[in-house]
């Protein structure tokens, strides 16, 4: 973001800009009524960024902001609270681990989900990552992140009127987010350069702040360098292996790179998914390059390398033809003497001469290892074993660490509201503990249930005026004005559907038996609707396919309006989902959900979970928080589809239908309870990153030391 093209701030409200560059905003209540208040209509145009807010805002309202009494004292607390979470001394981390002040964790990921203002993920391992750095701000952790900036982003969805995906790219004005260059030790703008096939890529470094995380984002697109090269950047996941794999070189061995500019000498790596490796070879390269053996260079970067992985399925790996990696890095290696066929070997993988695997390396460079839900560390194990010939299944060194959300990010503000009243406000401090949560049976059943009334309503009203706005536009026929939400009913039982659209998240499953499912969607008395909301990527065919079924279903009358499909699914929409809907639909073709979170969000909004024993489920499952299609996997579609209706039809439709006289669904407010005061501590991502701190980055920042581990 440039200064200059800002307007001049009222001195009383001088810090607006300060507090709006820190998306630290985006995850705390008081900022956010901030600029709520300080331009509503704004607030909703911009889609709630407030950088683009305050290059747009009047000097008129400014004016009046800063001599409204009401608005002064929100924000001076906001301010003050900013102060106190940035200059934080005791916090988690720093209470627990004197220690280890001067230490640092650096945290590698292709995407990082922050905002909706920010497109530089693409779905779940975006929001994991996100979710990571945001509670590492709150715990106080000295982590840094290192990614990549995307100047074209993601793409925004649009439905053709036959149901066909239609992908539209926008150049990202830097102006208009919460970036800001990397400025290097001598004052100049931070730059870095990464030495690949055709020639040195010139990559700038630039930086998001989270309160006290800061994010270094990678940036090929800078005149200087060729055009492929400044393409490199620009799109998420290119599925062309050449531009992928110099991507992902930039990542891992420019990561490291912009982090040593920066004077940064992490204690701890952590490489969130294969895509991160590089990050081992261009450490290990800096050891041999000050004389160090290969071996020893290994072993020193190994002891304080942390892995996680996410892919139950050996296809998701990346892997690049040797003979492409060698080429890639033929500049690279002359400055690592002869060891290239060392280097190479890392990515070796079950004897596959011909592809170099971006896993394996990160197997062989991390000393800890780990999966993201017990499930999927059983698989990950299996899948593995090669790796640790003759050794059984439970000694395998990979652990689990499952995966968690941000709860402060994903908790509706009416839900935090209840919280603050009812379990005290410094709830978000212990919201991972169990026993805490037990104070939530004293919330009254009542207001739990106007809670989720109101946030059903926010769906449908935002699903009902987007239409309004493409109809009027005339961006959309009749039918998709159906088939957008239009006819969605504010009281009706609503299942919630949305993530990327895939073959094997299964998002068809529920139409398995169509007239059956209209029988359900149409009962007289006890409707029940569907909405629906997600992205294919651009080359995955088998992805968009079931979304194009889907959109027709929404269209036709066989449905009555009662299946919906929303829009360009982003983290603004995936708010409205999770925290809107009555129930989380979540039907993947097992074991091929590592993890999943979206379920997790929308179970602490006590949308409550009607899912398959994948991923986190069967960790999570009470048999009174949500519901488990018990059919097993072998049994096929046919006995999972039936397994789901039976439950619709017997158990879900008629608790949600069942009042008293109050008109309260009471066993259904009973499982929301439920739902909260079990996902909300064990799934978050405060005891996630815990769980990281004190299994991994603790002991090995203590080994750095010569500490003892524990
Ligand atoms: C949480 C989230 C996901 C992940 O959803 P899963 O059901 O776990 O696959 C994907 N995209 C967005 C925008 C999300 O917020």
């Amino acid at each position: 973001m440039d200064r200059r093209t800002m307007p001049a701030l009222p001195d009383r409200i001088q810090r607006m800009l300060e507090l709006a560059s820190d998306l630290w905003w985006s995850w705390n209540p008081m900022p956010r009524e901030v600029f709520r208040r300080l331009d509503y209509p704004l607030w909703r145009l911009t889609a709630h960024n407030p950088v683009k807010m305050l290059r747009m805002v009047s000097t008129e309202h400014l004016d009046r902001a800063a001599r409204d009494p009401s608005f002064l004292a929100i924000y001076d607390a906001a301010v003050s609270a900013f102060d106190q979470a940035r200059g934080a001394e005791r916090t988690w981390w720093g209470n627990r681990f004197p220690q280890l002040s001067a230490c640092s964790i650096a945290y590698f990921s292709a995407e990082f989900a922050l905002h909706q203002s920010l497109p530089i993920y693409a779905g779940g391992l975006g929001v994991l990552a996100g979710d990571h750095c945001k509670e590492s701000s709150d715990l106080g952790l000295p982590l840094i992140g290192v990614g990549f900036m995307y100047p074209m982003g993601y793409f925004r969805q649009k439905i053709s009127p036959d149901g066909a995906q239609i992908e539209l790219y926008r150049r990202l004005d830097y102006d208009d987010v919460a970036v800001e260059r990397v400025i290097d030790p001598d004052g100049k703008p931070g730059r870095i350069s990464v030495p690949l096939a055709h020639g040195t890529v010139e990559v700038a470094v630039w930086q998001v702040q989270l309160g006290g995380v800061k994010l270094l984002l990678l940036d090929t697109d800078l005149p200087e360098n060729a055009a492929w090269d400044r393409e490199l950047s620009s799109r998420l996941y290119v599925v062309e292996r050449e531009t992928r794999l110099r991507q992902e070189i930039v990542l891992g061995i420019g990561g490291v790179r912009a982090l040593r500019l920066l004077g940064h000498n992490p204690t701890v790596w952590h490489l969130n998914e294969g895509h991160t490796s590089f990050v081992v070879i261009e450490r290990i390269r800096e050891v041999v390059a000050t004389g160090g053996s290969f071996l020893e260079a290994l072993r020193q970067v190994r002891s304080n390398t942390v892995f996680t992985t996410h892919t139950p399925i050996p296809a998701g790996h990346d892997t690049f033809p040797f003979h492409m990696v060698d080429s890639q890095l033929a500049r690279f290696w002359e400055t690592a003497g002869e060891r290239r066929n060392t280097f190479l070997a890392l990515g070796s993988h079950d004897g596959d001469e011909s592809s170099f695997n971006m896993t394996a390396v990160a197997l062989r460079g991390s000393a800890a290892i780990n999966a993201v839900s017990r499930r999927h560390q059983q698989v990950t194990s299996r899948m593995w074993a090669s790796f640790w010939p003759g050794v059984p299944d439970h000694e395998r060194p990979i652990g689990s660490v499952t995966n968690g959300i941000h709860v402060p990010t994903w908790i509706a503000a009416a839900m935090a509201d209840l919280f603050d009243r009812w379990l005290g406000p410094d709830w978000t401090l212990h919201h991972d503990d169990p026993d805490f949560w037990g104070r939530a049976a004293s919330i009254p059943d009542q207001e739990i249930w106007a809670v989720r009334q109101l946030l059903r309503q926010n769906l449908l009203e935002f699903a009902r005026e987007r239409s309004r706005h493409a109809w009027r536009d005339g961006e959309a026929s009749c039918s998709q004005v159906v088939a957008s939400g239009t006819l969605l009913d504010p009281l009706a039982l609503t299942i919630g559907y949305a993530r990327r659209f895939t073959e094997y998240k299964r998002p068809e499953l529920i139409f398995h038996d169509r007239d059956r499912l209209a029988r359900i969607l149409h009962a007289p008395r006890r409707p029940v609707q569907i909405v629906f909301a997600g992205k294919a990527h651009p080359a995955d065919e088998t992805g968009k396919r079931p979304l194009q079924r889907i959109y027709k279903d929404a269209m036709d009358p066989k449905f009555g309006g009662r299946i919906a499909f929303v829009e360009d699914y982003d983290l603004h929409v995936a708010h409205l989902f999770v925290q809107g809907c009555d129930v989380w639909l979540n039907t993947p073709r097992e074991p091929m959900e590592a993890s999943g979170t979206s379920g997790m969000k929308a179970s602490i909004n006590g949308v409550l979970h009607l899912s398959v024993a994948d991923g986190w489920w069967p960790e999570a499952y009470s048999g009174s928080n949500g519901w488990l299609i018990d059919a097993p996997a072998e049994a096929g579609d046919a006995a999972q589809a039936d397994a789901l209706y039976r439950l619709l039809e017997e158990k879900i439709v008629p608790a949600f239908y069942e009042r008293d006289p109050m008109g309260l669904p009471r066993r259904w407010i009973e499982m929301i309870k439920g739902a909260i005061g079990t996902v909300a501590p064990h799934f978050s991502a405060r005891r996630m990153v815990k769980e990281y701190t004190e299994r991994a980055y603790v002991p090995m920042a203590n080994r750095a030391l010569s500490l003892p581990p524990g």
